[in-house]
């Protein structure tokens, strides 16, 4: 079975990525979310196993010594990773998969996959931003204001991605977000492939054709 497409989107926190992958998962078939590892603690109304799988710090580096991180980085003080399980499960499946992931971990994967399609998420400003962050309820003030400090280095990587999105109007970045998804399984290679047999058809010879 002919593998998915590896997506990965990249944005400073609060700039909307987990909402937009939400809805984007849910608005068309055969994409799925990898579900990350983190050291980082729950908020509230998150559940393990499904926005992460939250674990110690002994337990994540003990996952790192045995190699089992497709790609990691230590982001806020604390450590985030994909499993290399988390991501090949569903390229396995021929589904596509999506890595919300910071830019360091992006580097990392492209260097492993450069065939990846790279997002950036961009705020439509920075008071936006820190606007989001704060109505989004979940973090502390400080937690907020280290956010915004790092938000800058994380939008500087922004040239190293493949597309850019900028998150203003909800349903139009959405929108962009499929555009991305749909014409890339629209690329010739793909589409030769899904339609071998119709292309089989559509070429073979008719007797006395040339
Ligand atoms: P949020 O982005 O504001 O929802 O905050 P989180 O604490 O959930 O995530 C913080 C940052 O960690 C995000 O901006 C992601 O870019 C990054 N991140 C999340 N999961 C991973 C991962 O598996 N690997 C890497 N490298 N970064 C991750
Ligand atoms: P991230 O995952 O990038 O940290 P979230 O998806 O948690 O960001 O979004 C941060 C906050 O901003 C949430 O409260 C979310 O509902 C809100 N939000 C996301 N996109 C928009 C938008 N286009 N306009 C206004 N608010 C938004
Ligand atoms: P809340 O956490 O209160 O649901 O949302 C926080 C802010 O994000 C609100 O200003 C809300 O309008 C905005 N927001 C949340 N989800 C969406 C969404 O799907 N689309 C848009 N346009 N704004 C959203």
């Amino acid at each position: 079975m002919s593998q998915g497409t590896l997506f990965i989107v990249s944005a400073p926190s609060g700039a909307g990525k987990t909402s937009l992958v939400r809805e984007l998962i849910e608005s068309l078939d055969g994409i799925q979310v990898s579900v990350s590892h983190t050291t980082r603690a729950k908020r509230e109304g998150e559940v393990d196993g499904v926005n992460y799988h939250f674990t110690d710090a002994a337990t994540f580096e003990g996952m790192i010594a045995r190699g089992e991180f497709f790609e990691y980085a230590k982001v806020f003080d604390n450590y985030y990773g994909t499993s290399r399980k988390a991501a090949q499960t569903v390229l396995d499946a021929g589904q596509d998969v999506i890595l919300e992931i910071d830019w360091q971990g992006a580097r990392q994967v492209r260097e492993q996959m450069p065939e990846a399609v790279s997002i950036f998420i961009l705020p439509p400003s920075r008071s936006e931003l820190e606007r989001r962050l704060a109505s989004r309820g979940t973090d502390e003030h400080a937690i907020i204001a280290r956010r915004m400090r790092d938000a800058i280095s994380e939008m500087s990587h922004y040239d190293e991605y493949d597309y850019l999105v900028v998150n203003d109007d909800f349903t139009t970045a959405l929108q962009e977000l499929q555009s991305l998804v749909i014409s890339r399984r629209l690329a010739c290679p793909l589409m030769s492939e899904r339609h071998a047999s119709l292309l089989a058809t559509l070429l073979s010879q008719a007797p006395g054709v040339e």
